[in-house]
């Protein structure tokens, strides 16, 4: 039997109800990606990208289609069950990282290692070699406030590791980064492809990520005008 896809959606639909309007903020998403693959999601403000990341990692519903990751059908599970299984399987990055601003890299990983269930005698190590991975084991005891907008996007990367994820959704994790930290960071990310055979979804508008990634999906007003290998 082969393997299911890492991600495999098919005509996948996400409205917005709002007081005056539906929004139509996906329409017909159809895409398979293979486990270990480098995605970038590229498209103007407003085309979907948060919508499509949220979806893909359980944060949010599709209201029509199929999605499936890593086998599983993620539209019909509970929300228990959802949660359960985001906390798992998915390491999510932020453009606002969302570190606890008081507390350590340390405490920050942690954190999330208790969330994901990392079993208790492992989490020290866990959260030691994540920082290690991101270049960051002399900063185990600094605060997001003692560091660099770079140092702290690596805490998140880490964090996002630390529960030892099979896919990475990254929305916009480079925006808020000059272009010499932008390349370490997809340098980064494409090591950590690599070596841990995780995929990664990011979204961005830069085309710094296009030398970086193995797939670009475009997306305008929310359908996928072109896909390119
Ligand atoms: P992107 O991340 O590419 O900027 P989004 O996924 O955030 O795009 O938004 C896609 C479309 O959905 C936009 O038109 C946006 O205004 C709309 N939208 C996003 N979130 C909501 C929401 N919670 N309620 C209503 N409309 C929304
Ligand atoms: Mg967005």
């Amino acid at each position: 039997m082969t393997p299911p896809h890492a991600i495999h959606t098919s005509q996948v639909g996400r409205i917005y109800k709002t007081d005056s309007s539906d929004v139509h903020a996906l329409k017909d998403i159809t895409f398979d990606i293979e486990q270990g693959q480098f995605i970038a999601l590229k498209g103007r403000s407003g085309s979907g990208k948060t919508t499509l990341l949220n979806c893909l990692g359980g944060l949010d519903r599709p209201t029509s289609g199929t999605l499936e990751v890593f086998g599983e059908d993620i539209m019909t599970m509970s929300e228990t069950s959802l949660t359960h299984w985001r906390r798992q399987t998915i390491g999510f990055i932020f453009q606002q990282m969302g570190l606890l601003p008081s507390f350590s890299s340390y405490e920050n990983l942690d954190v999330m290692a208790r969330l994901g269930n990392v079993p208790r005698r492992e989490r020290r190590n866990r959260v030691l070699d994540s920082l290690e991975q991101v270049g960051l084991i002399d900063y185990v005891e600094h605060r997001p406030y003692e560091m660099s907008g770079g140092q702290q996007q690596r805490v998140a990367i880490a964090r996002a590791l630390v529960t030892s994820p099979r896919l990475i959704l990254a929305d916009e994790p480079t925006s808020e980064l000059d272009s010499e930290t932008t390349h370490s960071i997809l340098n980064l990310f494409q090591q950590i492809v690599r070596s841990d055979n995780i995929t990664i979804f990011l979204s961005s508008h830069d085309p710094i990520v296009d030398e970086y990634v193995d797939k670009i999906i475009y997306l305008r007003d929310g359908q996928i005008d072109l896909e390119r290998h």
